[in-house]
């Protein structure tokens, strides 16, 4: 989860713009807080650099985001001019910030256009201490102009769809999950698409199947509009389509089909910065930087291959990653320990404790009918176990207690050659070499404290 700064602007002797008995600092208040409550529930860490109506300095401001070094700065106003028909919604960043910054006052500026505005002012980069001196990505808000009365109305009414875009945009560029909300620029998406195409779509604010469809007959409407392709308009990225998409789309092109590309980036999870059928330098980013995800060529042209990486069929979900490559031998030893001792283990090729466990059990039934030992069945390797290993196997030694040597050899990663129940010199050379691994006396005779080491969960 990320760190967000809100930063209400202006408070206690400041008020901000003043239009009648309206001031703009407790606007930008009552925002800040209702923006918290959206922000901190998916589980955000929101600082806000007042919660009250005092007077903050503006560098104490962005003294406060970078000692949180936080991940997102948003700073809230509202507008004002002598000429009280001025209207509308902008927002701020510092001129020179990345693209990736003002990609983020898109978002916000997106949402809040797609809930209904008088205006659209648009992004606008400009010089401000606030912008300036916060090192996290920030941005200004103003959100429509306090001396224009229709501007305060919206305000007022759409006060909460204004606060779900602004949280909606914030959490996009945070690359956090929207919660579902019919207040959003998909659902703009989704109106834009019912209005242009009669694409009949749910406006319900989320990326589905059916709006990439809608989106896919924007697309095939487009291309017959424009080039004459004369494509069945049936929302199916089919090959036809691909086919039709002969010029790419550029910077500097202009219409319908650049919306179409727009919107797809953005569902995509790439902001194109306005969606306003203009191809400029925002959507030449998002555009390059959704081609570098997808392995493309990043040339900043939207031909058929960046089409169908956007809108075509979606790709076969890939085969699970195989499994860890179980050891053939591990499944054999398993399945021997199985038949011989009735281990009930999953020969699944892999040594766990159930494993173990089986090849103690195994030892212990094999000091009780080849020595007559005692011992308690029950896989666990205790001191009588341990104690009733009285002769050590060697050279020479033959039989199922072999095999376990064998068995515990190769699941400790030895390869002490075919198991065979048969103590030759490679199981010898291989019990001399553990031995020596482990710090025991280098003898080649497998005693308790060599099988204390191979089995023993604790002393391995
Ligand atoms: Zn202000």
């Amino acid at each position: 989860m990320s760190i967000i700064v809100l930063d209400p602007g202006h408070g206690g002797s400041d008020p901000g713009a003043v239009s009648g008995a309206r001031q703009e600092k407790n606007d930008n208040l009552r925002l800040g807080l209702a923006l918290r409550q959206r922000l901190q529930a998916p589980g955000n860490q929101v600082i806000m650099t007042r919660s009250t109506d005092v007077f903050v300095p503006l560098t104490e401001r962005s003294n406060i985001s970078n000692r949180a070094n936080a991940d997102i700065f948003v700073s809230l106003h509202r507008n004002a001019f002598t000429n009280t028909t001025a209207n509308g919604v902008e927002t701020w960043v510092q001129t020179g910030v990345p693209l990736r910054t003002a990609a983020n006052a898109h978002n916000v500026q997106n949402e809040i256009v797609a809930v209904g505005v008088q205006s659209n002012r648009g992004v606008r980069f400009g010089n401000y201490v606030i912008l300036r001196n916060t090192r996290a990505p920030a941005m200004m808000q103003e959100l429509g102009f306090i001396t224009n009365a229709r501007d305060n109305q919206l305000f007022d009414q759409h006060f909460n769809a204004y606060a779900d875009a602004i949280a909606n945009g914030i959490l996009l560029s945070l690359g956090q999950p929207i919660p579902p909300s019919a207040s959003n620029a998909i659902a703009s998406i989704q109106r834009t698409l019912n209005t242009r195409y009669n694409a009949g779509l749910t406006v319900d604010g989320r990326y589905s199947p059916a709006t990439r469809s809608a989106l896919v007959a924007g697309l095939q409407t487009e291309l017959n509009r424009a080039f004459n392709a004369n494509l069945a308009v049936n929302g199916v990225f089919d090959a036809a389509t691909r086919a039709a998409i002969t010029r790419g789309l550029r910077r500097g092109d202009r219409g319908n089909w650049v919306y179409i590309l727009q919107a797809s980036l953005f569902v995509n999870g790439f902001s194109p910065g306005m969606l306003d059928g203009s191809f400029g330098p925002m959507t030449d980013a998002a555009l390059r930087n959704f081609q570098s995800v997808r392995g493309l060529a990043a040339d900043g042209i939207a031909g058929p291959v960046t089409f169908t990486a956007l809108l075509g069929p979606v790709a076969a979900p890939p085969p699970p990653p195989p499994p860890p490559q179980p050891s053939g031998t591990i499944t054999l030893i398993q399945r021997t320990l199985n038949r011989r001792y009735n281990a009930g283990l999953a020969e699944d090729g892999t040594y766990g404790p159930a494993t173990r466990k089986a090849l103690i059990t195994g030892l212990q039934l094999e000091l009780n009918c080849t020595f007559g030992r005692d011992v308690a069945v029950d896989g666990v390797f205790s001191p009588a176990t341990r104690a009733a290993i009285t002769r050590g196997l060697r050279l020479g030694d033959r039989g199922n207690w072999v095999y376990i040597l064998q068995a515990s050899l190769f699941v400790n990663g030895y390869s002490p050659g075919p198991l065979d129940g048969s103590f030759g010199p490679l199981t010898q050379a291989t019990v001399r070499a553990f031995q020596a691994a482990r710090n025991l006396v280098v003898d080649g005779i497998a005693g308790p404290a060599t099988f204390t080491a191979l089995l023993d969960p604790v002393a391995s």
